[in-house]
């Protein structure tokens, strides 16, 4: 096993979880009911290695949407169907040091700055979308990408919310006003309708799913695509090595380079609480807790985080 003694790391991550829970600063996203009434108070993590041990505490097997926990996989099916040249005319990989909802894009080439802003997620969305015919509805596109994430998880259970895929709908006015600028400056891959980029966007971002679920998935991440649950290779290893790249330097958005230098891991935030963490060759977790800093990432979820690099050498910069 890539970690001998399961038992004593385990229960180092009992003691790790109970020092984060006491950190209660912070609040929930406020944009939309159903992330600003989820009880703050929930906690939940959830490991799995990359030969399948796993291990989850407090409410790892609470639902929550997904939000930009999905950007990454959203970017690595474009990657995988289309290619990283036709990636890469339409969304750039540098970091922005901008925070998520940014309205700026690159000023040489008008393309968003990377897949972890929502500006290069939404656009991610439209090279997505554009690879199927245009009469596809956006509904029959995120249950592809859900089906993708099913894969990653290497279990059936990923849901998808309408609720809050309807209540984004109505509040995405920056949302919207990105994907107008998008249209405007340089224009949409396939010249894919705006409106349904869009709703494969918001889409992708009211997928259902757990910390539980979500700890294999960054495990598959860790595993250079193959799922450490079924074996099976859910995307090709270029690809992920790309995706954990683009993440470990700007999928913590303006807190991406101090997480960089604090925690040395790729890893993905969301504003319902969630953070999926990659310790490529050694295991992918996922931390839940709804209370989000000033730049959208979960308190708890970098509190727990700072600990464990603390403890044990993952950050990848630290020498054997
Ligand atoms: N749905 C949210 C938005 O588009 C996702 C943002 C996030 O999780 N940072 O604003």
């Amino acid at each position: 096993h890539v970690i001998p003694d399961w038992t004593r790391f385990v229960s180092d991550m009992q003691i790790f979880f109970d020092q984060a829970a006491k950190d209660t600063s912070g609040q929930n996203a406020q944009y939309i009911p159903v992330l600003r009434d989820a009880n703050p108070d929930l906690w939940g993590i959830s490991f799995c290695s990359v030969d399948g041990q796993r291990w989850s505490v407090g409410d790892a097997s609470v639902k929550f949407s997904l939000q930009s926990v999905c950007k990454p996989v959203t970017y690595a099916i474009g990657l995988a169907t289309e290619g990283t040249d036709f990636m890469e005319q339409w969304i750039d990989v540098e970091p922005a040091g901008r925070p998520f909802n940014t309205q700026d894009l690159d000023p040489a080439t008008q393309r968003p700055f990377n897949a972890s802003l929502n500006s290069g997620a939404i656009m991610a969305a439209g090279v997505v979308a554009s690879g199927f015919p245009p009469a596809t509805e956006w509904k029959e596109i995120v249950d592809h990408v859900r089906a993708k994430w099913q894969e990653l998880c290497g279990q059936e259970d990923v849901g998808f919310s309408m609720e809050t895929f309807e209540s984004e709908k109505a509040t995405a006015y920056n949302n919207f006003a990105i994907a107008y600028n998008l249209k405007g400056r340089r224009g949409l891959p396939r010249d894919v309708d705006l409106h349904k980029m869009l709703d494969v966007y918001l889409g992708c971002c009211s997928i259902e799913i757990t910390a539980e679920a979500l700890s294999v998935v960054a495990a598959t991440l860790a595993n250079g695509g193959i799922c450490p649950i079924t074996g099976k290779e859910v995307f090709p290893a270029l690809v992920v090595r790309t995706v954990l790249a683009e993440t470990m330097t700007c999928g913590l958005y303006d807190q991406a380079g101090h997480f960089a230098v604090e925690v040395g891991l790729p890893a993905k935030s969301g504003v319902s609480g969630a953070i999926l963490v990659m310790a490529p060759g050694v295991f992918g977790f996922c931390t839940f807790s709804p209370r989000l800093n000033a730049k959208g990432n979960s308190v708890r979820g970098i509190d727990f985080c700072k600990r464990l690099v603390n403890c044990y050498r993952l950050h990848i910069f630290e020498p054997e």
